[in-house]
């Protein structure tokens, strides 16, 4: 399994995306920097994407990929739950800020919009995926891919502390979760539900104590302003956990 990071980051600039993962050129994980990172030929060689939750940095460039595949008489399949398929069809894809792409052309549309069920192992293009709640402000999903050849890597999205449940469900030989801001915003993390490097190490206490490993850790959706003592702070905690933890840049490429 080859996974790509398109985007790192839970704020835009030149040198910075929204969060958005690529595995195996075929299969996204939120459409924060989908169609900014890819040719509009890597664009077409898209099957699916997942998307975690309905928040701007995650589902960005949704209309953008849909009037792409729109022109190129194409259509993609987008798999989510019934809120983020809500808020798409009533703030984006409403035919005010955008087309009605999921549901025109009409017999035919440019998105296949399919609901998951959490807990419950999905088929996508040879994929098994899993749809696991975490704890954040809206309703949002994690997602454990599983290739044809039984690599896992499971992605946490947008998360505050709390995730022992989560753990429970999961066995990822990569685990790719959020830390949004040091930890002197620890209070900001808790009440937004995002997490810092301690909460994060809490967390990996948890997850070695219940599952008797710890997979390599790729942590994304940094605050750019803030990255560099995030960095320090999650360099101090991998040498505690003697567990090798690094911080997910735009390009970085991923092998299982
Ligand atoms: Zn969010
Ligand atoms: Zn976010």
């Amino acid at each position: 399994m080859d996974i790509r990071v398109l985007g790192a980051h839970n704020c835009e600039s030149q040198s910075a995306r929204f969060v958005c993962l690529l595995i195996d050129d075929k299969l996204a994980i939120d459409a924060g920097g989908l169609t900014s990172s890819l040719s509009l030929p890597a664009q077409q060689r898209l099957k699916a994407i997942l998307l975690t939750h309905q928040h701007y940095d995650h589902i960005r460039d949704i209309p953008a990929i849909a009037m792409n595949f729109f022109l190129n008489e194409a259509t993609i399949n987008i798999y989510s739950t019934l809120p983020v398929h809500a808020a798409l069809a009533s703030h984006l894809l409403n035919a005010e800020l955008y087309p009605k792409f999921m549901e025109q052309p009409q017999g035919n549309p440019t998105i296949k919009f399919i609901i998951i069920e959490p807990g419950k192992i999905e088929h996508v293009e040879g994929y098994g995926i899993l749809a696991v709640p975490v704890n954040h402000t809206d309703p949002t999903f994690g997602y454990q891919v599983t290739s044809p050849d039984g690599k896992i890597v499971f992605y946490t999205s947008d998360t505050g502390a709390g995730l022992t449940k989560c753990w429970e469900q999961v066995s990822p030989q990569l685990l790719i979760i959020e830390v949004t801001a040091p930890d002197r915003y620890q209070e900001f993390a808790k009440e937004s539900r995002h997490l810092t490097p301690s909460l994060l190490k809490q967390e990996l206490i948890n997850f070695r104590e219940l599952k008797g490993y710890l997979p390599q850790v790729v942590v994304v959706h940094m605050n750019p302003g803030l990255e560099k003592e995030i960095e320090t702070e999650i360099e101090a905690i991998a040498r505690v956990l003697n567990n090798p933890i690094t911080l997910a840049y735009e390009g970085m490429q991923l092998h299982l």
